[in-house]
């Protein structure tokens, strides 16, 4: 009884939310079919005898109300398109699948990334004869830095534990390098200690050096398309942090990502090469090009953005220029209030990226 009422309630939240002004075309045809999934299953339901295993039943209907709570912040006027923007276009360079991002604006100061079961996607296709066109994800950002672009750049970390969990680069990893063969990591102890440790020990050690390995995986992903700002950020949020069973010390995290940037060889780097050339995957490289804003910031005018690689590099360029310009404002900047510096810059940051956006869509429109 309760299955069949919530896939009612959900069809009916569904088709309230697609009479709602604000969404895309995409978005449209995603919940179309979300829609159809759930008539195609009260059917299969309601029939007698159930034409579809009950378990099955149950976990479809779970994950469409998980993906319909994605669905409900992106109706809101909040969503920081530009940010959403271009973490749509960081993530799309490492999926077959087209993602369709939406936002949630949280209260906590926290970052996060939900992407969705390809379990479900797989027995919705099997069973109920749906294809789904659209693989979504949800991002979610403190509301406090909704217009704050730069403030957001830990959603590149995060995009990199959604890129390693939905490539399984991490576990991956462990194959070709197990816990006791290394590379060793910072902050634990080394292969050849693990290796010789008794077994249990040898376990918990195996699951910190995996958790270890995701966020320094995160991090060069992070790196790659935000350079600077990603160290930058790391260490004003959490400056000193030790490490813990989770996370690796501040100091392993920024000097591994310090390498990276500047070209140094490091052995967890050249693991991480190896597992994505394995999985197919793209080399972890640069994937940005710095901007000029000296020019424009300087003058307070927006930057025009030529190609993706300029709008991270905005990331980049811009958090550098708040840096300076915080340390030692030039120009224009010396007459403005310090608390309007920071506000000034993610602003030119959002208008930038908006410009950028208007003309990507103008292009599309006339070039289709
Ligand atoms: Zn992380």
């Amino acid at each position: 009884m309760l299955l069949k009422a919530n896939l009612r309630l959900l069809l009916a939240q569904l088709d309230s939310l697609s009479e709602t002004p604000y969404f895309t075309s995409q978005l449209d045809t995603y919940i179309r079919e979300l829609r159809e999934v759930l008539r195609a299953l009260l059917s299969k339901v309601a029939a007698q005898p159930m034409a579809i295993n009950e378990d099955l039943a149950h976990f479809i209907a779970h994950e469409v109300w998980r993906l319909t709570q994605f669905l409900t912040g992106s109706t809101t006027k909040q969503i920081p398109y530009e940010v959403v923007y271009a973490i749509g276009k960081a993530a799309a360079e490492w999926g077959a699948r087209r993602l369709l991002i939406t936002t949630a604006i949280v209260q906590e100061a926290n970052f996060y990334f939900h992407g969705s079961r390809r379990e479900f996607f797989n027995s919705v296709e099997q069973e109920l004869g749906i294809k789904i066109s659209h693989q979504p994800v949800q991002i979610a950002l403190p509301y406090i830095y909704r217009h704050k672009p730069l403030f957001c750049v830990p959603l590149f970390h995060e995009l990199g534990h959604f890129i390693d969990t939905s490539n399984d680069v991490v576990t991956t990893s462990l194959f070709r390098h197990p816990e006791s063969v290394g590379p060793d990591l910072p902050d634990l102890p080394s292969s050849e200690e693990i290796a010789k440790a008794p077994d249990e020990k040898r376990k918990a050690l195996a699951q910190v050096v995996k958790s270890h390995r995701a966020e320094y995986f995160a991090d060069l992903i992070s790196a790659a398309y935000v350079g600077e700002a990603a160290h930058g950020f790391l260490g004003e949020f959490i400056p000193n942090q030790a490490a813990s069973l989770s996370h690796p010390s501040s100091a392993s995290r920024y000097q591994l990502m310090s390498d990276f940037l500047s070209g140094k060889p490091n052995p967890i780097l050249d693991m991480f090469q190896q597992t994505l050339s394995t999985r197919g995957l793209p080399a972890l490289a640069v994937r940005f090009r710095l901007p000029d804003v000296d020019d424009t910031f300087g003058n307070v005018r927006p930057c025009k953005l030529e190609s993706d690689a300029d709008v991270f590099g905005a990331f980049a360029a811009g958090w550098g220029f708040l840096s300076r310009m915080n340390n030692k404002p030039t120009g224009l900047w010396a007459s403005l209030p310090v608390e309007d510096i920071e506000k000034v810059t993610n602003d030119l940051i959002e208008k930038s990226i908006r410009n950028r956006m208007i003309s990507e869509g103008w292009d599309e429109a006339t070039n289709p």
